[in-house]
Order: structure tokens, then C-alpha cells, then sequence
């Protein structure tokens, strides 16, 4: 995986399993040049993120690593933020606080339900609404201005959930507003571990990032060192096949492209 990045991975300090630095040791033996964190941030208390009182922690561990493997790979200080309708202002402020490279904007609850962990309210709403509500939320997220990245696009299908009539316009509508946005959207290889079986975003969806000239990167949600760049050869195949020639990567929440 020479010249590749993985932009998406958890460490101890999140729900990850490893620390940072087996993280980053993977990613070398990988051959990966570039890596980047993103542990969980988010604002409702939940055992999956990062506390409040590691936050400094974090920060401090990918700055003295960054500079301890200089040479060896790069590494890039990135967040995956939970987005809530009406709590921009504080999202935004505690991005700001940090020296990050990117933030990836996800969608993991409508309302207060979790609905990426937390299967027993799946029934309660038709899947027709699910999507509605999920991919509102998502054009939300989109529009805030706070995020660079958005999270593995269609994850409301993770525990297999599907539409029951033609969404075509609410994702066309959603892509719509993530391209006005210029925001990036990250072919999540993880999700061919997940229940769903598939990238999330499906290929389907990676072909209308493309013609619409949305810019994607590529990354693994590894929650471990053995997930670091996983499915890449399958993803980057797809992506070259969709006609990608070049992927995103951020600098100090700058975008740059680079090619595959
Ligand atoms: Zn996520
Ligand atoms: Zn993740």
C-alpha cells in the first residue's frame, strides 16, 4: 500500500483497542504513508468516546509521535465528531481548540437513540423514515461548515436496513449539499466487516461522488491494528474503476489531493 493513507482509526483512547504508537507501527509495516487519528469526540457521555480529560492526552500523544517517527510516516491529528442539530456552537468551539488536520462529521444518533450500537429501536420507524431521518441529519451535518469529511455516508444500513421505496432523491439531494459544501466523503472500507456487508458508501453511491466531483478519501475505521488499511486493494480498485485518479488528504484542515 505504497503512497497510501488511512484516515480513520480509533485508538485506546476512543474504542479503539491499541494505542496510538502500535497504530502507527502498523501503519509503517503496512507501508502506509500517511496515517491519521480519529477518535471518537462527542458530546453526549458515551463509553465509546474519549473523555473530556483525555482530550489533552490525545493531542499530546499524536504530536510527540508525529515528530518520534518523522521520516517513517506521517501522521495526522484527526477527530471523528459527532454532529446534533442545535449544538454547532459548541462543537465548533471545541474544534477550534484543537490542532487538527481534519474533522469527519458523523451521524450516529437520531434524536438521543444510537442507532449505530443500539439495535432496539430499529421497527419503531418505517426504514423509509430511518433514511429520511438519518440522511436530514447528515445534510445538516453538511451544512454546518463545521467538518471536512463526512463518515461513512450510509451507515444507517449497517444492521442491513434498507429502504423500502426509491431514495434516489434524498441521497441525490444529500450529495447535492455535500458538494455546494465542498466537503469530502470517505470510502469506509470497515463497513465490509459489518453486518451490511459493504462500503460504506455502497458502490453505487461512490459512482455519483464521482460524477458529481465530489472528492473522496479512502479510510478503515480500524478499531485495531489488524484493521489498518483493510479491504484497500478492493476499495481502491472500485475507486480507480468509478474513474477516481486522485483521493483527498488534509493538512492543518487544508484539502490536497493526491493521486492513485
Ligand atoms: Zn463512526
Ligand atoms: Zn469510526
Amino acid at each position: 500500500m505504497v503512497g497510501m493513507i488511512d484516515y480513520h482509526m480509533h485508538s485506546i483512547l476512543s474504542d479503539g483497542k491499541d494505542t496510538h504508537e502500535e497504530m502507527v507501527k502498523a501503519g509503517i509495516e503496512k507501508g502506509l504513508e500517511e496515517i491519521g487519528f480519529s477518535d471518537h469526540v462527542c458530546l453526549k457521555s458515551v463509553n465509546w468516546a474519549i473523555s473530556e480529560i483525555d482530550i489533552p492526552v490525545m493531542t499530546q500523544q499524536i504530536l510527540d509521535l508525529r515528530e518520534k517517527y518523522n521520516g517513517q510516516i506521517t501522521i495526522k491529528y484527526g477527530i471523528e465528531m459527532d454532529y446534533f442539530p442545535g449544538r454547532e456552537d459548541e462543537i465548533r468551539s471545541l474544534i477550534n481548540s484543537l490542532p487538527l488536520d481534519y474533522v469527519i462529521g458523523s451521524v450516529h444518533f437520531i434524536g438521543d437513540w444510537n442507532f449505530d450500537s443500539d439495535k432496539s429501536l430499529y421497527g419503531k420507524w418505517s426504514n423509509d423514515e430511518l433514511y429520511h431521518m438519518y440522511f436530514e441529519l447528515v445534510q445538516m451535518a453538511a451544512k454546518s461548515g463545521l467538518f471536512d469529511i463526512i463518515g461513512h455516508l450510509d451507515i444507517i444500513k449497517k444492521f442491513r436496513v434498507y429502504p423500502e421505496s426509491d431514495q434516489t432523491q434524498l441521497l441525490e439531494d444529500t450529495l447535492k449539499i455535500i458538494q455546494e459544501n465542498n466537503l469530502v466523503v470517505e470510502l469506509n472500507t470497515g463497513g465490509l466487516d459489518r453486518p451490511c456487508a459493504d462500503f460504506t458508501p455502497s458502490p453505487a453511491l461512490v459512482e455519483r461522488c464521482y460524477q458529481l466531483h465530489i472528492p473522496m478519501t479512502i479510510s478503515s475505521d480500524a478499531h485495531q491494528t489488524s484493521q489498518i488499511a483493510r479491504h484497500y486493494e478492493t476499495g481502491i480498485d472500485l475507486l480507480r474503476r468509478v474513474g477516481f485518479k486522485e483521493l483527498a488528504a488534509f493538512d492543518n484542515r487544508k484539502q490536497r489531493m493526491f493521486r492513485i
